[in-house]
């Protein structure tokens, strides 16, 4: 059997760098278009619901309206199979009224929770196999069954704890507003905002909602928490925004900054890409000053070889 060549153990190691160099360039060059991008642009057509606490009566008229739209059986076990009361969002319910009451019972509010129908939804970046796909044109976030392998990855990954699981169902599904997306088709509204009696919820396009929460800010300083908007930066931003009289924490809100968690996950392979530029220029450097030095030694053994007649071994 042939033995490797001194020739071949430099040859090889010269080649391995520059494929090195070459594949860290390409990858670098893959992520670089999304570079510094901490914003999500809204899609061109982005759907959006307003939800005001100031407005909301708490009727709850929005929840049997979600339940009915959506083929739902109404959650009643808490109520001895009277009354539909969940506690929470649930398998049964994408759409819930919730009442938060500060500990010394001197604030309260209602509070509207469904999918915020995330400009960079997590949940689809989380799904390894593309059962949650984001409306390129109108930014509603739905649920494939025929993708889903029931891992939650989801679950896990949204930030609003909003994807629930049937755990009940042999074919289990992921349960969560859709944006009433099969009445978006006919041309309506989605039925909660369809139902509300007083306008606490409302539907429409998201930069003429965003321009309407504004307009109510600047109408009366000092009504809204921070005067702010809660989704127009929170998390990337979200398609549903919320204007509040209360923190926006304590009605179950997280505090996102207006960095998407899917951006900060593409940015850290990014961050390894560049720091392995270093140590590969370093390796690239050290292979090229043996490459040359193993061509001198090359150069002189052939040329002792000429002058002496013996045979160098390279
Ligand atoms: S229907 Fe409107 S007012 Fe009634 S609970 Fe729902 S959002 Fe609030
Ligand atoms: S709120 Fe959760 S489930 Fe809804 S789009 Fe955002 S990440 Fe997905
Ligand atoms: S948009 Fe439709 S599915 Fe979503 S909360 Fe409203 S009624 Fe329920």
């Amino acid at each position: 059997m042939r033995g490797v060549t001194r020739r071949e153990v430099f040859g090889l190691a010269a080649l391995g760098a520059v494929r090195a160099v070459v594949a860290s360039g390409e990858a670098a060059a893959a992520v670089a278009p999304g570079e510094g991008a901490a914003a999500v642009a809204a899609p061109p057509q982005a759907v959006a619901m307003l939800y005001d606490t100031t407005r909301c009566t708490g009727c709850k008229a929005c929840m049997p309206a979600c339940a009915e739209a959506n083929g739902l059986e109404p959650d009643t076990a808490m109520s001895g199979g009277i009354w539909q009361m969940p506690l929470d969002l649930n398998a049964q319910t994408k759409n819930i009224i919730k009442l938060w009451e500060s500990d010394d019972h001197s604030q309260w509010s209602f509070v509207k929770r469904q999918c915020m129908h995330c400009l960079d939804p997590a949940c689809v970046s989380g799904c390894p196999f593309g059962a949650l796909e984001k409306d390129p044109l109108d930014g509603v976030v739905a649920w494939e069954p025929s993708r889903c392998i029931g891992c939650r990855y989801c679950e896990v990954a949204c930030p609003y704890e909003i994807p629930k699981f049937e755990w009940s169902r042999f074919n289990p599904k992921i349960v969560k507003c859709q944006f009433c997306d099969h009445r978006l088709a006919e041309g309506l509204q989605p039925a909660c905002t369809a139902a509300c009696p007083v306008g606490a919820v409302i539907f429409g396009n998201r930069d003429a909602l965003l321009a309407d929460a504004h307009e109510r800010i600047d109408a009366a300083p000092g009504k809204y928490f921070e005067e702010r908007v809660y989704g127009e930066h929170e998390g990337g931003g979200t398609q549903v925004l919320y204007l509040s009289h209360v923190p926006f924490e304590a009605i179950g809100l997280p505090a996102l900054g207006p960095t998407s968690n899917p951006e900060y996950a593409r940015k850290w392979p990014r961050r390894i890409y560049q720091w392995l530029w270093g140590p590969i220029a370093l390796y690239a450097l050290v292979a090229g000053v043996i490459h040359h030095r193993w061509r001198r030694h090359e150069t002189e053994a052939h040329q002792l070889e000429r002058e002496t007649g013996l045979k160098e071994q390279l």
